[in-house]
């Protein structure tokens, strides 16, 4: 059961980590606590954006699309390393997902199918977008690798969790499959050896 940081404790705890971090607009009050709660938060979720471009991608996280208001996540991982912060508060970006995997992501215990979707993780995760096409052919600079695992760790230090409280869109609701072209197992390692 954890508080959300404050949105400069968020930003503190990511340059803490060594992460390039660009503020857009008025990320720290861009959110969309007017539709639901944000927080008790439980981890941090991990996804690729289906876009190219960073400018372009960091619009769209920010601003959403139609059907779908943004923000998008909290931050963009852009290719380059750079982490875009372009909200704060509960974004749209979880979904509705497994009550199963939530209860293994708060005793960070191994994860047991998502197939369910009946649990809103907008509520209870970080999110972080991540610029790639998931097409499984795009790459995925180690810049990018890095500030994935760096901002997975920043958060997870800050509420004293291990890696298995970072999870992937995949592992949480039936059908999604990002992040696409690295496994979530390999990158809750290295999250690992950074918290050790
Ligand atoms: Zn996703």
């Amino acid at each position: 059961m954890a508080s959300p940081m404050s949105a400069s404790r968020f930003l503190d705890v990511l340059r803490d980590e060594g992460i390039s971090v660009v503020q857009v607009g008025d990320w720290p009050t861009h959110n969309r606590n007017h539709v639901g709660p944000w927080g008790p938060v439980h981890g941090v979720m991990i996804h690729h954006t289906v876009t190219s471009g960073t400018a372009n991608t960091v619009r769209i996280c920010r601003d959403g699309y139609a059907g779908l208001p943004g923000p998008l996540c909290h931050g963009v991982i852009a290719k380059n390393g750079s982490l875009h912060l372009v909200g704060y508060g509960r974004a749209n970006h979880a979904g509705l997902g497994d009550d199963d995997v939530l209860r293994a992501v708060i005793a960070e215990t191994s994860l047991p199918p998502d197939n369910e979707s009946n649990t809103d993780g907008n509520r209870h995760f970080y999110g972080f977008e991540c610029e790639n096409l998931g097409d499984g052919q795009d790459p995925w600079p180690e810049a990018q690798l890095d500030t994935i695992e760096r901002a997975a760790a920043a958060v997870c230090r800050h509420h004293g969790w291990n890696s298995r409280s970072v999870i992937g869109h995949l592992e949480w609701q039936p059908g999604k499959i990002d992040p696409r072209g690295f496994s979530m197992n390999t990158m809750r390692g290295r999250i690992q050896d950074r918290l050790a």
